[in-house]
């Protein structure tokens, strides 16, 4: 972190400028396994939003008069820099949000991956040739950039969501005002040196580090043209409430879910089991696309339930750096809470306890690290009613519920579907009929078949349906959301 000088507080990066910002306040990113302060930071205001805003709309007029290609030589520099410092980006992934270090690499990976994919549009700018209705007239329809992108992050995947906002937003043409999570300034910080390291023009990428308040004063701007946020539900619904009423802006939200794996009569049961521990408990089931439901056929339902508690009785959590460890801690004290209230609304709704694990023995604790957040799995059967919050509200955390069910296909897809949201799920079944009815029916926007419900190509849409996200995931709509069409036709 070259920017910070003794005890200096880490800047923001706003109009190609490291600077203090207006505020008074600083706080800390910490190491959620060990609870030692990493950095301090300074704590961004609407003052410094404002300053952001408005060097990212001065910067706009000669950015989008650049090439596709210009632009993306500022993001091909960054990609290359992301493969050469995988291995040191990965452990401070890891050290900052408590990610197993594979999974610390893997966000490196798929920021890359997502630059890449991005910026090798620049060869590839989309648009649609439509011949006209009548002679002697060419028409086609054409993208502009839409202006000042505001991008609000969440801690969970520090690296690559940043850059899945981003690079898209920045090819098209629009400048940008990011905020990272509070949790993962960290991250942050070093995004946005890459940013200048690249010598990308002032104003063209601006980052105010901070809270909910300066994520809110940037999605309530009205320079600010798309919002793409990515988060909770309950901070996405204000935001799309919020935007949407506004004439002319638009808000991209992709949100949490209350994700389920069907193990069908039919399925192979290693893949079953491997696919739930994998979805379930990776990341501590910090996930989005994490699975919180394991919907599994009465005739299998025994073996998968000893299987599977077995092994989430055994799982190894620990410190993230050690590649041994299966599960790092959670993110933070409160979030601890959270989980603790998700594991007492399920037991008060009726829960039978299968795996406890939720506070570690202290033998299970690293040397060291005795103040980290440490959870471990909690696993229940329940016998399957709509009327159950604890089916309903995404926990976020290692919590997963096995419930039993009889009947065809058509019975689990019922209860796959009945939660508020609609991210992710899985089907686990060797019968391309139960395979093909869940693709058709599953209420989501990402369905795998026989593998674990966790995972992203960036080539192809992410995002849910329902009260996951309104309609503009990643990729290939992105470019949607930051562009405006223009209809053209032209007398020849
Ligand atoms: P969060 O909603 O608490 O915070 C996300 C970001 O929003 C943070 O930067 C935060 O500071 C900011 N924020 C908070 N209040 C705000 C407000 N009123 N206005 C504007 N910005 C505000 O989410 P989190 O705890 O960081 O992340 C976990 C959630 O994100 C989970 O629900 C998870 O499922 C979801 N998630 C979804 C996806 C996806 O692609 N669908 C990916 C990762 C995480």
């Amino acid at each position: 972190m070259s920017q910070q000088t003794g005890t200096q507080p880490h800047q923001h990066y706003i109009a190609g400028e490291w600077t203090d910002g207006s505020g008074s306040e600083t706080f800390a990113s910490e190491n959620p396994a060990t609870g030692e302060t990493l950095a301090e930071f300074q704590r961004g205001t609407a003052d410094d939003v404002d300053a952001a805003l408005e060097a990212a709309e001065e910067a706009f007029e000669e950015w989008r008069g650049l090439s596709y290609i210009d632009r993306a030589e500022y993001l091909w520099d960054i990609y290359h820099e992301l493969r050469e410092r995988h291995e040191e980006l990965g452990e401070i992934v890891s050290q900052e949000c408590g990610k197993e270090i594979s999974e610390g690499k893997a966000d490196v990976t798929e920021a890359w991956h997502m630059v890449e994919w991005a910026a090798g549009n620049a060869r590839h700018p989309h648009g649609d040739v439509v011949p006209s209705e009548v002679a002697n007239k060419d028409a086609y329809m054409r993208r502009k950039p839409r202006g000042v992108i505001g991008c609000v992050t969440p801690w969970n995947f520090p690296v690559a969501i940043p850059f899945w906002h981003m690079a898209i937003a920045l090819v098209e043409g629009n400048t940008v005002v990011w905020k990272p999570a509070e949790q993962t300034p960290w991250c942050g910080q070093i995004i946005a040196e890459m940013f200048e390291d690249s010598g990308i023009p002032e104003g063209v990428f601006n980052m105010i580090q901070g809270y909910g308040d300066a994520g809110a004063a940037i999605t309530d701007d009205e320079r600010v043209d798309t919002v793409l946020f990515t988060g909770s539900a309950e901070v996405g619904q204000e935001i799309a409430s919020k935007v949407g009423g506004e004439p002319g802006k638009l808000a991209a939200c992709e949100m949490g879910g209350k994700n389920g794996i069907i193990v069908t009569e039919e399925a192979d049961l290693e893949i079953a089991v491997h696919s739930a521990i994998m979805s379930s408990f990776k990341t501590t089931g910090q996930r989005c696309v994490s699975s919180e439901r394991l919907i599994v056929h009465e005739d299998l339902y025994d073996e998968f339930k000893e299987r599977y508690v077995e092994i989430a009785e055994d799982i190894a959590v620990g410190d993230p750096l050690e590649e041994s460890t299966f599960m790092g801690p959670a993110i933070e004290a409160e979030h601890v809470e959270k989980i603790e209230k998700h594991n007492e609304l399920a037991r008060k709704e009726g829960a039978e306890v299968l795996v406890d694990r939720f506070e570690l023995e202290d033998d299970e604790i690293p040397d060291g690290h005795e103040d980290g957040h440490w959870v471990g799995p909690f696993v229940y059967e329940i016998e399957y009613d709509t009327d159950l919050r604890c089916l309903k509200e995404e926990c976020f955390g290692p919590h997963v519920a096995l419930l039993e069910y009889s009947g065809d296909i058509e019975d689990a897809v019922e209860i796959h579907n009945d939660t508020p949201y609609g991210l992710a799920g899985a089907i686990v079944s060797e019968d391309y009929r139960q395979i093909n009815y869940f693709r058709d029916r599953a209420e989501i926007g990402l369905a795998y078949a026989n593998l674990p419900c966790i995972g992203a190509e960036v080539q192809l849409p992410f995002g849910g349906v329902k009260k996951s996200g309104n309609g503009y995931p990643s990729a290939r709509e992105a470019i949607e959301a930051v562009t405006e069409r223009t209809a053209w036709t032209m007398n020849n």
